[in-house]
């Protein structure tokens, strides 16, 4: 199936459901995006900074840039200017830096805090009680230029359907026990970054509220990344 029409099925199969789609655009030609805006997609999602730089310069206007791979601190500066939604922030010195960019821009840059669900322990992320203390803290208070509007997980890497969806489960829950203690004016529970071309619909009937899907809309990538 083309580009256009996978945008139209994803579109339609989400229809009903809380979830929206981050078209996963990395390795991609801007030819392959363009595809996908024509179909009316606008969210893109990229995991390395200078190809969503580039693609960014390329590419129309209106395009939303959602950064949703590993971010290191000395490229945030490439990116605060124009993006739209950081998924994957990690750590408290990464949100810091994502912070002091955006305020040398003027701009609030919305983030989603990255929580370690999985069992492999190559997956970036928070736990559960780091995530609390942080989000508690006086440290979290001063920074008034990012908002934490949501949580983003990656499941294990498994077949085993029933483990992902008791991860997801659990990035929800941890999203509504947030969302019931702690009140901060930088911190809006709202959003959930949460299933990929393997374990999307599991991920929307845990209520995912963003599904970044790559694969399934363009096609394999050439390499892995
Ligand atoms: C590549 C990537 C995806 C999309 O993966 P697919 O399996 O191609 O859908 C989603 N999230 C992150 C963080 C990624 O790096």
């Amino acid at each position: 199936m083309s580009i256009a029409e996978n945008i139209t099925l994803f579109n339609k199969q989400l229809e009903g459901t809380s979830a929206r789609l981050i078209a996963v655009s990395k390795t991609k030609p801007n030819e392959d995006l363009l595809q996908a805006y024509e179909s009316g997609q606008r969210a893109f999602g990229e995991n390395k900074v200078q190809e969503l730089v580039a693609k960014a310069e390329a590419l129309p206007k209106d395009i939303e840039w959602h950064m949703i791979g590993h971010l290191q601190r000395n490229k945030v500066k490439y990116i605060a200017p124009f993006v739209s939604l950081i998924h994957g922030v990690d750590s408290e010195r990464l949100l810091k830096e994502i912070d002091k960019q955006a305020a040398k821009n003027e701009r609030i840059i919305n983030c989603l805090l990255q929580v370690h669900i999985a069992e492999e322990d190559t997956k970036f992320g928070f736990d559960e009680a780091e995530l609390m203390a942080f989000l508690n803290s006086e440290v979290f208070d001063q920074l008034s230029h990012i908002k934490v509007i949501g949580l983003m997980g990656m499941a294990t890497n498994t077949d085993n359907m029933e483990q992902v969806r008791k991860e997801f489960s659990s990035l929800k829950k941890l999203s509504e026990r947030i969302k019931n203690e702690i009140e901060k004016s930088n911190l809006e529970m709202k959003e959930l970054s949460m299933g990929m071309t393997s374990d999307y619909k599991i991920a929307c009937e845990e209520g995912s509220t963003m599904i970044r899907v790559g694969s399934a809309i363009f096609g394999a990538r050439n390499y892995p990344v």
